[in-house]
Protein backbone atom coordinates (compact mmCIF):
# COMPACT_ATOMS: atom_id res chain seq x y z
CA UNK A 1 0.00 0.00 0.00
CA UNK A 2 1.11 3.44 -0.62
CA UNK A 3 0.18 6.98 -0.02
CA UNK A 4 -1.27 8.66 -3.57
CA UNK A 5 -2.53 12.51 -3.81
CA UNK A 6 -5.47 13.60 -5.18
CA UNK A 7 -4.06 16.26 -7.57
CA UNK A 8 -7.44 17.64 -7.92
CA UNK A 9 -7.99 18.86 -4.09
CA UNK A 10 -4.91 17.64 -2.64
CA UNK A 11 -6.44 14.72 -0.23
CA UNK A 12 -3.97 12.08 0.53
CA UNK A 13 -5.02 8.31 -0.34
CA UNK A 14 -4.48 5.27 -0.03
CA UNK A 15 -4.00 3.22 -3.97
CA UNK A 16 -5.54 -0.01 -2.67
CA UNK A 17 -8.56 1.80 -1.37
CA UNK A 18 -9.20 3.84 -4.12
CA UNK A 19 -11.15 3.00 -6.77
CA UNK A 20 -11.32 6.37 -9.11
CA UNK A 21 -8.75 6.55 -11.05
CA UNK A 22 -7.80 8.00 -14.49
CA UNK A 23 -5.04 7.21 -16.78
CA UNK A 24 -2.95 10.43 -17.97
CA UNK A 25 0.34 10.46 -19.76
CA UNK A 26 1.39 6.74 -18.54
CA UNK A 27 0.35 7.37 -14.82
CA UNK A 28 -2.60 6.79 -12.98
CA UNK A 29 -3.83 9.50 -11.12
CA UNK A 30 -6.11 8.83 -7.74
CA UNK A 31 -9.27 10.42 -6.80
CA UNK A 32 -11.34 10.89 -3.26
CA UNK A 33 -14.37 11.02 -5.32
CA UNK A 34 -15.96 11.06 -9.01
CA UNK A 35 -16.31 14.95 -9.09
CA UNK A 36 -12.22 15.37 -8.41
CA UNK A 37 -11.87 12.84 -11.38
CA UNK A 38 -13.99 14.75 -13.43
CA UNK A 39 -12.45 18.10 -12.78
CA UNK A 40 -9.52 16.34 -13.69
CA UNK A 41 -10.72 14.80 -16.79
CA UNK A 42 -11.71 18.20 -18.00
CA UNK A 43 -8.73 19.91 -18.04
CA UNK A 44 -6.12 17.34 -17.22
CA UNK A 45 -2.68 19.25 -17.99
CA UNK A 46 -3.57 21.80 -15.03
CA UNK A 47 -3.15 18.87 -12.43
CA UNK A 48 -0.93 16.91 -13.98
CA UNK A 49 1.44 19.53 -14.30
CA UNK A 50 1.91 19.30 -10.21
CA UNK A 51 4.42 16.73 -9.06
CA UNK A 52 3.70 12.81 -9.31
CA UNK A 53 1.33 11.25 -7.06
CA UNK A 54 3.27 9.68 -4.62
CA UNK A 55 6.50 11.31 -5.50
CA UNK A 56 6.46 14.21 -3.86
CA UNK A 57 4.52 14.40 -0.69
CA UNK A 58 1.71 15.82 0.36
CA UNK A 59 0.75 19.85 0.17
CA UNK A 60 2.89 22.44 -1.16
CA UNK A 61 4.83 23.18 2.10
CA UNK A 62 8.45 24.63 2.55
CA UNK A 63 9.72 21.15 3.35
CA UNK A 64 13.20 20.48 0.85
CA UNK A 65 15.62 19.63 3.81
CA UNK A 66 13.82 15.98 3.74
CA UNK A 67 14.61 15.02 0.45
CA UNK A 68 16.93 12.72 -0.02
ZN1 LIG B 1 -10.51 14.97 -4.26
Amino acid sequence: MASVIDPVCGMQLDDQQTAITSQYMNRTYYFCSLGCKQQFDNDPQRYAAQPAPGSADREPQPREDERS
